[in-house]
């Protein structure tokens, strides 16, 4: 295994201030940067090694104590994204100044310091400049020293054009006009002691919301001019969320203020550089009054997981990208609570049961990885991203939550905080903090969960005593290794028996766990609330007491959870296909539609692995399902109802317009649709989005050439992309070709093509000639669109589920490999390997079923 340390820079120097100054050029896309870094040298050297990628550096010199001045040259490393700076005489130990100047460009990779464009109200091109610099992008905007445990203050001026606005990590210190060229100076307050990559620049016309005051930090909300009128559910929750977390962690926010920032390109969802967070639009700007449910609970997600870092990554930090964990998942645990905290009515946990079920899908693959995983290159770090490291992640801690009790473990974290603040953390000082507060031994049960790949599936039978658990390894295709990994295993327990309802905790950490119940034994539930993270699978007696009374045993998510682990267990060919299909049976009258959720993406996935021939059978299947519920929800909300009801009935509507290919559905949809366009208010915002999806799948090209139309003269960015993402979703060859033709031709966003191009390869009609244009396109691709989004992109390929498509998919990325995220690249292929294993396993046995309930 390679040494950590041969990526690491020389610990021989250690940065303690920089003062930055940057002159961007937006027309000519440079930008030229002078810098004085504070340095203490800690032995003799000759020569300073740092970080710098794309920029010339065009002087350098040291300055010592006493004021002498050392000139010396830099020689760029580009492979390594190193320069070194070499000096003609030592530098000996003590405090140093290095002075450099150089220069780079802005680029269009929407990482380092980069350019975006827009068009304003008049439809005039604009351009702005902005900073992405996680995992280890502001060596490409200035030399440092990037790496999250070399922590230091930073202050920073930018210069620019007088009618533009500059944005950066703290308050603005001082602003003055150049006399010698016009431009404005704008001096930034001291930032805390941070890491590089949560510095941030920002320059470009924008305009913001008046600042409302939070506990006494000023936060405000910035679009570009036109688009502030979005912004106002964002402050609500921004302000929210803040107030939330000094409550929470006990400790004020470290910045002097905030500034949500929306960016017209943005390559990740948003960025939590201290003070000055990023956000692509959809994540933040948003009209509350048209919006659907699900879009403004995005929005308020993204805004309380970016803000719940200030603390938890920006205030601490993981000392090295192998604990991104301890920030992400944090961060998604918290957004939970505070979004939860906000509004209670949308059991904000409850849909957290979708999240845990992409986690322990990805994590039931031969290719999964532990969530702490070691991390070498800064690509290994940038593939880190991903749904082990925050849904997994996030799962495993609400479990512990759980289990400990929540106010123990909020203590813990709060200790946690005030312990390191300023500095940096390793996983091992978190289980410190949270066994200080609750007296338990937190660090074995979690380091099964957090070093471990996997989880188990826990069995369940009854016996004479009362229940009997055991646990085994989880997987959907057997490797052949020899599983004897075990995990402590918090069981939650809730049984109805002959003395009434009986509640439970209690662990699992070996092989098998006897639990004594007083006889007899009506039904059982062993992972009530459904906090654990692993499957659950009864015997066969035991889940038809269960599912007897399945709306009053269960709540939504243990209803959820008996849904989703039965499915797994089909794919995994533990339990027939028919069974799970007679399973979802019984859910005609289930309300929940997180419930829905995992009911209709498995119908969808069966979709794709069918025959043409087969599909009506099932679409058939889908129809009689969705019957009684659509019927009793109709097409407008009633007197009193919830929003997760308006939203329910959106979802339903949709599928059974098209997965159900419901004539009846598609013909009300076209009128109500054509009612929508006259008068807005015509119809429920939650049901909009159905009536989009159902015109792409039974319409033509005139529907094409409408919602073509409409993504460009959108008036949000949701309606944006709901038209854009339609263009993905019609069946006719060559309205999709069109679609294709987008993904490459500059019309379309290089932060959206990547995604349109992965629902277009879903899309059964069209996923083949998607295929074939991916691989026709793939050098012009990764070129063109940001390095985190091609393995995104790539997800697309598990939809090809057929023998020989899997073939040709597995040789082209042998020759092609994708350069950030190879461990997602995995996952992808052996998704695909189980789906077309399902096909072949299950084919028949389907055809039967849909003949005999038909
Ligand atoms: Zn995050």
């Amino acid at each position: 295994m390679p040494d950590t340390q041969a990526y690491k820079l020389p610990e021989t120097v250690r940065p303690q201030r920089y003062q930055l100054r940057l002159t961007p050029d937006l027309t000519a896309c440079t930008f030229a940067g002078e810098e004085t870094v504070v340095l203490q040298v800690g032995e003799p050297v000759t020569d300073i090694v740092l970080n710098a990628c794309e920029l010339t550096i065009h002087t350098v010199s040291a300055v010592a104590a006493d004021g002498s001045t050392l000139p010396g040259t830099a020689t760029l490393d580009e492979p390594n994204e190193r320069a070194v700076l070499r000096f003609p005489r030592t530098l000996t130990p003590g405090p140093w100044q290095l002075r450099l100047t150089f220069s780079g460009i802005l680029n269009d990779k929407l990482h380092g310091f980069y350019r975006s464009t827009y068009k304003d109200a008049r439809g005039q091109d604009k351009v702005l400049a902005c900073t992405q610099f996680e995992s280890t992008d502001a060596r490409r905007a200035f030399p440092c020293w990037d790496e999250p445990a070399l922590k230091a203050v930073f202050q920073v001026t930018l210069v620019i054009d007088k009618g533009l606005t500059a944005i950066s990590n703290t308050a603005i210190a001082r602003e003055t006009v150049l006399p010698e060229t016009g431009k404005k100076e704008v001096v930034f307050a001291d930032t805390i002691k941070m890491s590089t990559y949560l510095v941030a620049f920002i320059v470009g016309e924008f305009a913001s919301t008046e600042p409302v005051l939070v506990d006494g930090t000023p936060l405000r909300v910035w679009a570009v001019p036109g688009k502030h009128h979005l912004a106002k559910f964002a402050q609500e929750i921004g302000a929210a969320s803040l107030s939330f977390f000094s409550r929470y962690y006990g400790r004020r926010y470290p910045g002097d203020k905030l500034d949500l920032i929306a960016v017209p390109d943005f390559a990740a969802g948003a960025m939590e550089n201290l003070g000055a967070i990023t956000f692509r639009e959809t994540a933040l700007l948003v009209d509350a009054q048209t919006a659907t449910r699900s879009e403004l609970e995005r929005v308020a997600d993204v805004v309380s997981h970016e803000n719940a870092h200030m603390w938890f990554g920006d205030l601490v930090t993981m000392r090295w990208w192998n604990g991104l964990w301890l920030n992400e998942a944090f961060a998604t645990f918290m957004e939970m609570l505070a979004v939860d905290d906000w509004k209670p009515e949308w059991h904000r946990w409850t849909s957290f049961a979708v999240s845990r079920a992409a986690a322990l899908l990805v994590d039931g693959l031969k290719s999964t990885r532990p969530i702490e995983f070691p991390v070498q290159r800064p690509e290994e770090a940038a593939g880190m991203f991903d749904v082990l490291t925050y849904q997994k992640g996030a799962a495993v801690l609400r479990m512990l939550e759980q289990y400990l009790e929540a106010e123990a473990f909020r203590t813990g974290i709060s200790l946690y905080l005030r312990k390191h603040e300023y500095d940096n953390a390793e996983t091992t000082d978190l289980w410190d903090a949270i066994e200080e507060s609750s007296h338990q031994p937190v660090r074995t049960l979690m380091d099964s969960w957090v070093f471990q790949p996997g989880y188990p599936l826990v069995t369940v039978r009854a016996d004479q005593h009362g229940l009997v658990l055991s646990q085994q390894r989880f997987q959907y295709l057997p490797d052949g290794a020899n599983h004897e990994q075990q995990w402590h295993v918090p069981i939650f327990l809730k049984a109805r028996t002959a003395g009434g309802l009986h509640t439970q905790t209690a662990l699992l950490t070996e092989g098998e766990l006897r639990l004594t119940l007083p006889a007899p034994l009506e039904w059982a539930v062993v992972n009530a609330g459904g906090h654990g993270f692993y499957r659950v699978r009864y015997a066969p007696d035991l889940l038809s007491r269960l599912t007897a009374n399945l709306q009053e045993n269960l709540s939504a998510v243990e209803r959820f959870n008996l849904v989703n682990d039965t499915w797994a267990a089909a794919l995994a060919g533990l339990t027939p296909l028919t069974t799970y299909l007679d399973l979802l049976q019984l859910f005609r009258e289930e309300t929940d539609h997180n419930v829905w959720t995992a009911i209709l993406g498995s119908c969808h996935y069966l979709y794709r692995l069918l025959d043409p021939q087969q599909r009506p059978a099932l679409q058939a299947f889908i129809r009689t399902l969705l019957d009684p519920i659509t019927k009793r929800l109709g097409w407008s909300p009633q007197a009193g109802e919830s929003e997760l009801t308006s939203q329910l009935r959106g979802e339903l509507l949709a599928a059974l317009g098209t997965l159900g290919d419901d004539a009846a559905t598609q013909a009300e949809a076209r009128s109500r649709y054509a009612q929508y366009k006259t008068n807005r208010d015509s119809v429920d915002r939650n049901v909009v989005p159905a009536l989009v999806s159902i015109l792409a799948y039974s319409g033509g090209p005139a529907e094409y050439e409408e919602f073509r139309g409409n993504s460009k003269t959108a008036t949000t960015p949701q309606e944006e992309q709901r038209y854009l993402f339609a263009l993905a979703a019609f069946r006719q060859a060559n309205l999709l070709e069109q679609t294709l033709t987008l993904t490459v031709n500059g019309e379309v966003r290089s932060q959206d093509a990547p995604y349109l191009l992965r629902s277009l390869l879903l899309n059964t009609d069209g996923r083949e000639r998607a295929w074939t244009f991916m691989k026709e396109h793939w050098e012009d691709m990764v070129r063109r669109y940001p390095d985190n989004s091609i393995v995104r992109m790539c997800e697309g390929i598990t939809a090809l589920v057929t023998p020989a498509l899997e073939a040709d998919v597995r040789a082209f990325f042998a020759t092609h490999p994708v350069k950030q995220g190879a461990k997602t690249m995995e996952q992808h292929l052996e998704k695909l390997r189980i789906a077309v294993a399902c096909k072949q396993r299950e084919a028949a046995n389907l055809k039967a079923y849909f003949a005999r309930v038909s």
